[in-house]
Parts: structure tokens; C-alpha cells; sequence
């Protein structure tokens, strides 16, 4: 029986389960005043889990055929089986998965999706199951295509893709401090830490996957500094433990903004600007709201406020 790839993260499931029973066990012994774990907090995170698996499962039917088309007519290098060709596909995959990451920070319709991500105010290694469902919309697929051309067959892109995010569950803690030398060449989770903060001197950046060295080579790299404690969430909170409110407000709230947006230039940007664009929009909207009340309220008109 051959094991089917796409199904590597359930059955990694007793792995996770386990490692998060033995983190929130640890750390209600040694920081019982943090309250790290949350129960709401933690059944949101699994239910974001479980709608993205179900989701991914789908979106796999759906391009695999596509890689699986570009494989056929337009790879450009054929493999020997072997170490040689899994080291370049590890490599490979970890460099646009960064690409991937940096664009889901940087270009809002990624963020729409990757914000689910972001949006809790805690982080533990349950933080690693907050996940979209739109993804596959997003078009995340799309970012493994290049490994297609480059002669990878869709089963190894599949299987890929998964062991860099199974790699990325162990990252989402704060029970382990920095780890040496390690800090050099892999994401670690005192880097990840840094990426789940939104201190200014933390945000955006550390995007790694699995290797650090893309962020340390493009200037995104920002050490943890134990004299700044990370603040984890997002500029603009969502407080909920609603998972559907999670996955869909950033979409509403786009959508939103493009048809408040004057003029078609304004609204790209509602759509692919960076997200500070919509923060500083959101916050421009609420003067205008504010300075026509106030304006209404000294010409004696009613406020329904
Ligand atoms: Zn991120
Ligand atoms: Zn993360």
C-alpha cells in the first residue's frame, strides 16, 4: 500500500496533539500567570485546522492536475531518484515557500488569507493549526508551479509542501529558548516568535519556512531581543474565537474598502496594496465619519449617535 502524501499532516496529527498536551502541561507549571493557553483560543484553532485540511484536500483534486500538466510539457530538468534530487527540491520549495510568505505580508489579497494566522493574541504550538480555508482561492498553489517546471512531479510537490508546514508546527512555541547555532540556518521558534509580533521593530519580518538563510540573505532577519517581549497578533485585533469570523473578516473587510475606495487606482491598492494601506485608510474613514458628526452635531442637526 502506498502512503498517499496528501494526508501527511493527519497522520502527523497524534504527534501535534501530543507535543500541545505536554507544552500547556509545562507551561501552566512553570508560567502559571501567563495563561498561554486559552480553551476558547485553542477549539478555534483546531476547527481553523480541520476546515483547512478539508479545504486543502480539495485544492489538491483540483492542481494537481495542473502541476501534472507543467511537468509533462514544460520541465525543463528530469531527475535521477536520489538524494541529490530531494535536497533540490527541499531547497527549491523553501525558497518560494519565503516568497510565498513575504507576498502574504506584503500584497493584502495574500494577507486576506494569511492574516487567520496572525489574528490570535497568543502563541503556542496550537497557534501552528490557525489556518485558511482560502488558500487555495488566494492562489498559494500557484507559488509551487515553478518546482513543476524544474522537473518535480506533482507527488513530490505534494509531499514537499506538507513537510515544510509538519516542520513549521514545531516553531510556534514559547517553552524553548534560542538554540545556538541553529539560529544560523533554520527557522527556530525564537525567529518565528519575532514573526508573530506586531512591535514595529518585529513586524514583517522573519518569513522562513524551514532554512533562515533566505531572510538572513534578503534582509528580513530581526533577532529576538529579551529586553522586548513579543506582542503577538495583528495591528487592527479581531477579537473573536469564531473560526468563520476569522477566516473571512479581512475578505469582507477588502471588499469592503474597494467599493468605498475613490477612483480605480485606490482601489488596486484596497486589493493588492500592503496592508498598512488599509490600516491607514480604515483610519482616514474613521476621521471623515467623525469630523461629518461633529459637523452635524454644531449645525444642530440630530445625531443618530
Ligand atoms: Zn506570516
Ligand atoms: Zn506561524
Amino acid at each position: 500500500m502506498q502512503f498517499d502524501a496528501e494526508l501527511l499532516l493527519l497522520a502527523l496529527a497524534p504527534v501535534f496533539l501530543a507535543c500541545i498536551g505536554w507544552e500547556a502541561w509545562h507551561l501552566a507549571r512553570t508560567r502559571p500567570q501567563a495563561r498561554l493557553y486559552n480553551w476558547y483560543d485553542t477549539v478555534c484553532n483546531a476547527a481553523l485546522a480541520l476546515m483547512h485540511q478539508s479545504a486543502d484536500k480539495l485544492a489538491w483534486l483540483a492542481v494537481v492536475p495542473v502541476y501534472a500538466y507543467v511537468y509533462r510539457h514544460f520541465r525543463v530538468i528530469d531527475w535521477h531518484p536520489g538524494w541529490l534530487a530531494f535536497a533540490a527540491l527541499f531547497v527549491a520549495q523553501d525558497l518560494l515557500y519565503y516568497v510565498f510568505h513575504r507576498c502574504s505580508h506584503r500584497v493584502r489579497w495574500f494577507w486576506a488569507a494569511h492574516v487567520v494566522h496572525h489574528s490570535s493574541s497568543r502563541l503556542n504550538l496550537s497557534t501552528a493549526f490557525r489556518q485558511s480555508l482560502m488558500y487555495p482561492i488566494a492562489g498559494m498553489w500557484a507559488f509551487w508551479t515553478p518546482l513543476a517546471v524544474l522537473g518535480f512531479p506533482p507527488k513530490q510537490i505534494v509531499a514537499i509542501v506538507l513537510i515544510n508546514l509538519a516542520f513549521q508546527f514545531f516553531v510556534h512555541t514559547q517553552a524553548i529558548g534560542k538554540l545556538g547555532w541553529l539560529e544560523y540556518v533554520f527557522n527556530t521558534p525564537s525567529i518565528h516568535r519575532v514573526h508573530h509580533a506586531c512591535n514595529p521593530r518585529y513586524i514583517d519580518r522573519n518569513y522562513a519556512g524551514v532554512l533562515v538563510i533566505w531572510d538572513r540573505l534578503f534582509g528580513t532577519y530581526v533577532e529576538e531581543d529579551p529586553l522586548e517581549a513579543p506582542q503577538y497578533g495583528i495591528v487592527e485585533p479581531l477579537d473573536t474565537y469564531n473560526p468563520l469570523k476569522a477566516t473571512f473578516h479581512e475578505w469582507g473587510s477588502m471588499f469592503s474598502d474597494v467599493a468605498r475606495a475613490r477612483g480605480l487606482g485606490n482601489k488596486l491598492r484596497a486589493l493588492f496594496g500592503p496592508p498598512e494601506w488599509a490600516t491607514a485608510f480604515h483610519a482616514e474613514h474613521a476621521r471623515t465619519v467623525e469630523s461629518d458628526r461633529a459637523g452635524l452635531k454644531s449645525t444642530g442637526t440630530p445625531s443618530r449617535t
